[in-house]
């Protein structure tokens, strides 16, 4: 979701002159677009700041003015804060508000003092940005849903996001048009909790999740369609079929379920039992078969036991999963669970999550195994490191990195996978296979 703020926060700014550049040192402007979800991210806001700091009165020293910025969630959880600790900081602002900068720049660069924008504004962001878009490359993000009504007890984004808004499925269509005008070829739809989509559609009716993907579907010239993040006590029928349905809907779902055992799953008030997840599991595998999931998890949850751990440990085993993200809890300042009894000790949480990521890195690594020999479809959308390299994506979000002097990039293509590592896969293209065996 920052990924796409800052590409969007980017396009607010545009008319103003301003343009992306690959480096803080020399900019008329800089913007950090912060994560509260964890401590560690948070922490690192302040830590760049103080680097940035030199960079903006180095600049003062030569008669320039560096406008500093601070938005994303820490910006929204803490505003007043990073002012008083970054008193250098000329503008502070929340996700919700971003469509306001070009006023706010203004103001900053009339040197008014600092300004402070964390409202949750009534109007919504999206009907004031840019309808064009620009596309990087071949892949986008669309974010259709924002906010989250869920509280789970550990987590920050229900107050820095705000309530769950979903917009209307008109525009979201008319946004997806425009990127696959651009050049996209995959969009991936973004919401913190996406799957609880429901757009009013113009005929006065509520579209969920599964009905935009059936119609974004049907757009010519995109060929791919993805969404992320997923509440596992949100999945209906309707989206379960679709992946049985859509070709174009990718056969990789990240579904997080954060813990294995109903003991911690209920104080977490994730509103699912480990049971359901299960259940829900085999569901999709039956309407998709080749499914591959990835999902997140939390160790060292205040109250897990060593019992409640293994519980985890056995969940993965029994479900496999491709792809992880794993995380030891942080106490959150004002969530329930930063409140609750018997915090683990930080050599516990480590040592958990050692073990945890031991077991996902052996199950990441064996499906990418078994993709040698086989053929998959590819986006390729990036250089690789060395010359002639091209990567690219699988169905299943696997890097893939292939040797070609063709221009293909941005194509999709056919790559029969030759060996596979931890973090990629390395194939040759199909078609000169084909021409070697003939
Ligand atoms: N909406 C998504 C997740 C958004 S936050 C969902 O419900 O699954 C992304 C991930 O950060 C979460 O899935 C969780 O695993 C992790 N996370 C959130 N708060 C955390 C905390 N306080 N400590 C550790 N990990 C946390
Ligand atoms: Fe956070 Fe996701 Fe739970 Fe919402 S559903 S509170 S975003 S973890």
């Amino acid at each position: 979701m920052n990924v796409y703020d800052s590409e969007r926060i980017a396009e607010v700014l545009s008319p103003l002159g301003f343009v992306p550049w690959d480096t803080t040192d020399g900019a008329d402007m800089v913007i950090l677009n912060t994560c509260h979800i964890r401590e560690k991210a948070a922490e690192k806001v302040y830590s760049e700041l103080g680097r940035l700091r030199k960079q903006k009165e180095a600049m003062a020293a030569d008669g320039r003015r560096m406008v500093l910025a601070v938005t994303g969630c820490v910006a929204q959880a803490e505003g007043e804060e990073v002012l008083k600790r970054a008193p250098y900081v000329d503008m502070v602002f929340g996700p919700q508000t971003y469509h306001r900068l070009p006023q706010m720049v203004a103001e900053a660069t009339r040197a008014s003092g600092q300004q402070l924008d964390t409202d949750f504004p009534e109007e919504s962001k999206f009907d004031a940005l840019p309808q064009d878009r620009t596309v990087d490359g071949a892949t986008a993000f669309l974010a259709i849903q924002e906010g989250c009504d869920k509280f789970c007890t550990y987590c920050v984004v229900p107050y820095t996001r705000g309530a769950e808004y979903s917009r209307p499925a008109g525009a979201v269509l008319s946004e997806a048009r425009n990127l696959v005008q651009a050049g996209a070829l995959e969009i991936t739809f973004l919401g913190q909790n996406v799957n609880n989509y429901h757009g009013e559609a113009s005929d006065g009716s509520t579209w969920s999740l599964a009905r935009l993907i059936r119609e974004a579907a049907e757009i010519d010239g995109l060929e791919r369609l993805r969404f992320t993040t997923s509440y596992p006590a949100e999945v209906d029928d309707d989206l379960i079929a679709a992946h049985k349905d859509v070709a174009k809907l990718m056969p990789y779902l990240h579904l997080p379920v954060q813990a294995g055992s109903d003991r911690v799953l209920k104080a977490m008030n994730r509103n699912h039992s480990v049971d359901e997840y299960r259940a829900l599991v085999d569901k999709l595998r039956i309407a998709r078969p080749d499914l591959a999931l990835s999902s997140d998890f939390i160790v060292g949850f205040p109250g897990e036991t060593d019992a409640d751990f293994r519980a985890t440990l056995k969940l993965i085993e029994d479900v496999t999963f491709i792809q992880a993200y794993s995380f030891k809890y942080s106490p959150r300042p004002g969530t329930p669970a930063a409140l609750m009894d018997l915090q683990i000790d930080e050599a516990v949480k480590t040592e958990r999550l050692a073990e945890l990521q031991a077991v996902l890195n052996a199950q990441t690594l064996a499906f990418n195994a078994a993709c040698v020999g086989k053929t998959l479809p590819v986006l390729l959308d990036r250089t690789g490191k060395k010359p002639g390299q091209l990567i690219g994506r699988s169905p299943y979000m696997q890097a893939v990195v292939v040797n070609t002097s063709e221009p293909l990039m941005n194509r999709i293509v056919d790559v029969t996978i030759t060996s596979a590592g931890p973090n990629s896969l390395l194939g040759t293209l199909e078609k000169d296979n084909q021409k070697a065996c003939a």
